[in-house]
């Protein structure tokens, strides 16, 4: 997963916008229904529209197609997105701010790509918007994510969870992956959330970030030093990438190949984020499906199930759970 979005300069900061907020009713809430779904059931939770495609649209697309719940919670419209669609730029937010309208379509086109059919906006679409690069005035605007109180957040969240009872989360980590502003947000109400559905007893038994192997980025860039078109010609040491995860510290690798052609269609859904000639779609067709098709986790919570090679990866998010147990008991397992 290579983020399109250029690299913030800005690192995690501390806690943001405790302000009061108007507690809405939890319009999310539909408790009816747990006992019909699958035995298996995943949620992500992904900062912005594109997020879920191009970070982990690969393992959506596979547990869509085997039968599991897909459920992919987004917490904002993407409002400050660039434009790539020339006849579409007077969305933007500097001209009619219409841009994160249509990011629902494009979402929902993605979505189908995927096979995936529970799709929400967090507190609803439009509650939270996007807050910009990180240091931007945008980052101040009173609906930006990065304001969000965190417990009002977590909250819409949990209600989701308690509705799905989700055994698997897969979010971003603490610097949300890359840096952005609401990445970090998503990090930190995915968290927040899990910690309040535990105590509920309904908190998933294993929680995932999104990750990187290094042995991965070292072939990327490897790759691209004698490309035109290089996304790290300024890069000259891997330490110097805000995200990078030691091989040995990577729990899972999804080998979804055969869903990469659904995770470039569901790429190339987000055409106003995505240009046609983007980088990502040219490394796909030099690197064949494993670039689009194969995704790594970070275990952040719960117990590493059995796996495979080296470093034991788990080939499946669901390893070690017993997906069949009472839903009430797919309690979290806790930190590590
Ligand atoms: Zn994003």
């Amino acid at each position: 997963m290579w983020p399109t979005c250029r690299y913030a300069s800005g690192t995690a900061a501390g806690p943001r916008g405790t302000r009061g907020e108007p507690t809405r009713a939890a319009a999310t809430v539909r408790v009816a229904g747990v006992t019909t779904l699958p035995d298996r059931r995943l949620l992500l939770v992904h900062a912005h529209p594109d997020d879920e495609s191009i970070g982990t649209g690969s393992t959506m697309a596979h547990y869509a197609a085997t039968g599991a719940h897909v459920t992919l919670v987004t917490c904002t419209l993407g409002e400050e997105g660039e434009i790539h669609v020339p006849e579409l730029a007077g969305l933007a937010a500097a001209e009619a701010d219409q841009l994160g309208g249509y990011r629902i379509a494009e979402l929902a086109a993605a979505c189908a790509a995927l096979g995936v059919t529970d799709h929400r906006f967090l507190g609803g679409a439009g509650r939270y918007r996007d807050s910009g690069m990180m240091g931007l005035a945008t980052n101040e605007h009173p609906r930006a994510f990065w304001q969000a109180d965190l417990d009002t957040a977590a909250g819409y969240l949990v209600e989701i969870m308690r509705e799905v009872r989700p055994q698997v989360l897969v979010t971003y980590d603490e610097n949300g992956f890359y840096g952005h502003p609401d990445h970090i947000q998503a990090h930190r109400v995915a968290m927040r959330a899990v910690e309040l559905a535990r105590a509920e007893g309904f908190a998933p038994a294993k929680v995932y970030w999104t990750a990187m192997p290094i042995s991965v980025l070292e072939a990327g860039l490897t790759h691209f030093a004698d490309s035109a078109d290089n996304p790290f010609a300024d890069v000259t040491d891997l330490s110097e990438l805000p995200f990078g995860t030691p091989d040995k510290d990577i729990a899972a690798r999804i080998d979804a190949t055969d869903q990469h052609a659904a995770k470039e269609a569901a790429m190339r859904a987000h055409a106003t984020q995505i240009p046609d000639n983007s980088w990502l779609y040219s490394i796909a067709g030099n690197f064949g499906s494993e670039f689009m098709g194969v995704e790594y986790f970070f275990l952040a919570v719960g117990e590493k199930g059995p796996g495979s090679g080296p470093y034991g990866w788990e080939d499946d998010l669901f390893a070690g759970l017993d997906t069949t147990a009472p839903r009430d008991a797919a309690t979290a397992a806790g930190h590590r």
